[in-house]
């Protein structure tokens, strides 16, 4: 079984103009149509699949500031804000709360970094606790074993990737904004030097702006207009298991294996940064950008398949409009888990917590994760077409800061004052932004 998701009835009328369109129905896209629906425009979002069918459903509803490069952490900090207001507007429960999330370790060189990192955040206002050889036990009992230190982080906490984005959506339309599934968005027509529609399996949307919070995709959409989008694409392994532990944390994080609680009472399983590398044509033509992630990460990172590949994720081909693209044959990216991980970060889970020894698996699936070279996402308005955002490569912790990228991306569409500093997201720190020069593959 796959990702457990929430499947819910939108729109299947398509509007014939907007105020903005956005393209992509993860957390990114549901967020950015909320806080623009709520500014009073007239937005439509388009989905190819289903609302949260990929990235935002398969991730383990982690939102923490705690670990955050320095430049995102402004932004996490207000989307933790962001989730509760979130919550208390949409009147339905997105599963967050601050339950706090606890990192255990026996390797004082890790230890070591959480106190580094510590320093630095407590500077910035964040609420992180370095914790004891005697208090990494305490709070870390449900091992049964003692541990030599840890992090705790109370302001941060979890959501619920199951419900979040499709409640999201369904809000949207609640408030006047239009959400289309099954409806990919083939390429944008411009006039006058600027984006003037979007043309997609059901018709063209007359727009002057433009949202794209594609995930995985974006760099293969903007491919077709000639703008170059390093990103390169890692499959993750995932499970979850049945209800019925008690006195486990909500959410912990051990070398070993990491834990959450599910909205269920169950828990999911992973085992952090481990993914395997499916090839791809866009990482393989953008790989120079990649390989000094690639050479910090080689220990975690395994070669792949032809999964990707195959899926057209990252294609560099160019398409026509009036035909079904890749997109359109990948509804929905479900790629398959890499079973001898999953039986790995079984065992290991089973190991670490004797209370869910006895509780069988409910699911297990695998999730594209997207990823900039630099492990920071684009969010940016300045990318070579007058109207168009990207907000994509939110290569791995993107669910937790969704609802502060949703809102940064409205202000930008608006013109408004953003909620934090981007110059950091600009899609420029990778060089030249225009391609133009690879042969189509
Ligand atoms: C296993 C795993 C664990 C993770 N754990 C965490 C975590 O604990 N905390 C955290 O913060 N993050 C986590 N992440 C990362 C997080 O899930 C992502 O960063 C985030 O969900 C990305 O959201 P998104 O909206 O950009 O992309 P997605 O959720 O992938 O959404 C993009 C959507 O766009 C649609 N689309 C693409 N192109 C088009 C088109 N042309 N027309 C119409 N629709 C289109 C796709 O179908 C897709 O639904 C994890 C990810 C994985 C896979």
């Amino acid at each position: 079984m796959s990702a457990p998701r929430l499947a819910v009835t939108t729109s299947d009328v398509l509007p014939p103009e907007a105020d903005c369109v956005v393209i992509g129905g993860g957390i990114v896209g549901t967020c950015a149509a909320w806080w623009l629906a709520r500014a009073g425009q007239k937005v439509v979002l388009v989905e190819k699949g289903a609302i949260g069918g990929e990235q935002s459903s398969r991730n383990w509803g982690w939102c923490r500031q705690q670990n955050r490069d320095a430049r995102e952490l402004p932004l996490s900090t207000r989307s933790l804000e962001l989730w509760e207001r979130m919550g208390a507007e949409i009147g339905d429960s997105l599963g967050f709360r601050r339950s706090g999330l606890l990192y255990l370790s026996d390797d004082e060189a890790e230890i070591e970094g959480w106190a580094k990192w510590g320093r630095f955040a407590r500077g910035e206002g964040v609420d992180t606790r370095m914790l004891t050889a005697e208090q990494a036990t305490t709070r870390g009992a449900a091992t049964g074993r003692p541990w030599k230190g840890g992090v705790w982080s109370p302001s941060d906490g979890i959501a619920d990737p199951s419900r979040a984005a499709p409640l999201i959506a369904q809000a949207v339309e609640r408030i006047g904004g239009h959400v289309l599934q099954s409806c990919a968005a083939r390429g944008i027509e411009q006039a006058a030097g600027r984006v003037c529609g979007v043309v997609t399996e059901q018709g063209t949307i007359r727009t002057r702006s433009v949202v794209v919070a594609g995930g995985a995709w974006a760099g293969s959409f903007l491919h077709q207009l000639g703008l170059f989008f390093p990103q390169a694409s890692a499959r993750s392994s995932i499970l979850s298991v049945a209800p019925g532990a008690q006195g486990l944390p909500d959410a912990l994080h051990t070398a070993p294996v990491s834990v959450t609680r599910r909205a269920d009472g169950g828990y999911t399983l992973a085992i952090s940064g481990r993914a395997n590398l499916d090839p791809t044509p866009g990482a393989l033509l953008g790989a120079r950008h990649f390989l000094p992630m690639f050479a910090r990460r080689w220990r975690v990172l395994r070669p792949g398949g032809t999964q990707a590949w195959a899926a057209g994720v990252e294609t560099r081909r160019r398409w026509a409009l009036d035909r079904p693209t890749p997109m359109e044959r990948a509804r929905i990216l479900d790629p398959r888990p890499d079973a001898g991980l999953i039986a790995r970060t079984l065992a290991r889970g089973r190991a670490l917590l004797p209370a869910l020894r006895d509780l069988p698996v409910q699911a297990a699936w695998g999730g594209y994760i997207d990823s900039t070279p630099d492990g920071v996402p684009v969010i940016d308005a300045d990318i070579g077409v007058p109207g168009l955002v990207l907000a994509a490569g939110l290569s791995g912790h993107g669910f937790g800061i969704g609802p502060g990228v949703g809102h940064l991306v409205a202000d930008m569409v608006l013109g408004r004052g953003p909620i934090t500093e981007t110059r950091q997201y600009r899609l420029a720190r990778f060089g030249h932004s225009q391609w133009g020069k690879v042969s189509d593959f």
